[in-house]
């Protein structure tokens, strides 16, 4: 897509859980080319939120329009098809497998059913291509040196760098990204910014969950606000960071 055009449109999501209202007819608009953040206290709804967006959950209601095409009620895979792919909140590799191994995994998207069973049965020639597609898209998070290492064997910045790299495998147009920094050292998280603005450099939007405000506020151009499930505010970092619910969201006040 090009610049500024409209990727993602999400109107009024809605889950509950039980008597729960975990996202609570939340609103927003993704476009091509964007770093946006969700941020908003624990709880507030942000996993939910992505979980709905890409097809993980269920919606209890509300639309989801990803390039132009309605996704909700559709598989994650098929969303994924379509252009958007995420990674999740806790690390999700295969540890016994090689960091390579473990993109493939991801290439496979592109491929007929997509599904593991189905990837056992690949042939030669497919095999070697998404070992190569693995390749590519591991040079592009910087981490090529180690695609024969076991995955379960890398720290957690690397760790998160693999799951990025399985997310790119499947060609998204954006890549939605839950709190990727967490947990990480300074100097992991500064590596993670700088393969986040390249991929922005590529063409490539990404929505971000993220606690480390210092992280988002560097990172994003825009900022979506979340508390109990609600939608708070949306703004530009400076406005968020200048906005006295927001404060008062984080402090309980
Ligand atoms: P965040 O990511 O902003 O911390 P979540 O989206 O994980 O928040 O959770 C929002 C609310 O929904 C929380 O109260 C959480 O306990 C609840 N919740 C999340 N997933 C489920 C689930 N599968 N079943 C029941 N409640 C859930
Ligand atoms: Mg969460």
């Amino acid at each position: 897509p090009e610049p500024g055009a409209a990727l993602l449109d999400v109107r009024k999501i809605r889950k509950t859980f039980g008597g729960l209202v975990a996202v609570n007819d939340i609103s927003f608009a993704i476009r091509a080319g964007d770093i946006v953040g969700l941020i908003g206290p624990n709880g507030a709804g942000k996993s939910t939120t992505f979980n709905l967006v890409s097809g993980v959950l269920p919606l209890t209601s509300g639309e989801v329009e990803l390039l132009g095409q309605r996704v909700d009620g559709r598989e994650s895979r098929d969303i994924a098809r379509g252009g958007l792919s995420r990674t999740f909140q806790h690390v999700k590799l295969v540890p016994d497998m090689t960091v390579l191994e473990n993109v493939a995994l991801g290439t496979y998207l592109r491929t007929r059913s997509g599904t593991l069973r189905a990837m056992l049965r690949l042939d030669k020639a497919e095999e070697a291509q998404a070992r190569a597609e693995a390749l590519r898209q591991l040079r592009r998070v910087g981490l090529a040196e180690q695609a024969h290492e076991l995955a379960g064997n890398l720290a957690l910045g690397p760790q998160r760098l693999v799951e990025i790299a399985r997310a790119l495998a499947s060609d998204p147009s954006l890549l939605l990204l839950d709190e990727p920094a967490a947990g990480l050292r300074h100097k992991e998280k500064e590596a993670l910014a700088e393969v986040l603005k390249q991929l922005k450099a590529e063409g490539l939007s990404l929505l971000l969950v993220e606690h480390d405000m210092d992280f988002v506020m560097k990172l994003t151009d825009r900022i979506v606000v979340m508390e109990f499930g609600r939608y708070l505010m949306d703004g530009t970092p400076a406005e968020v960071q200048a906005s006295p619910a927001v404060r008062a969201a984080y402090l309980g006040a």
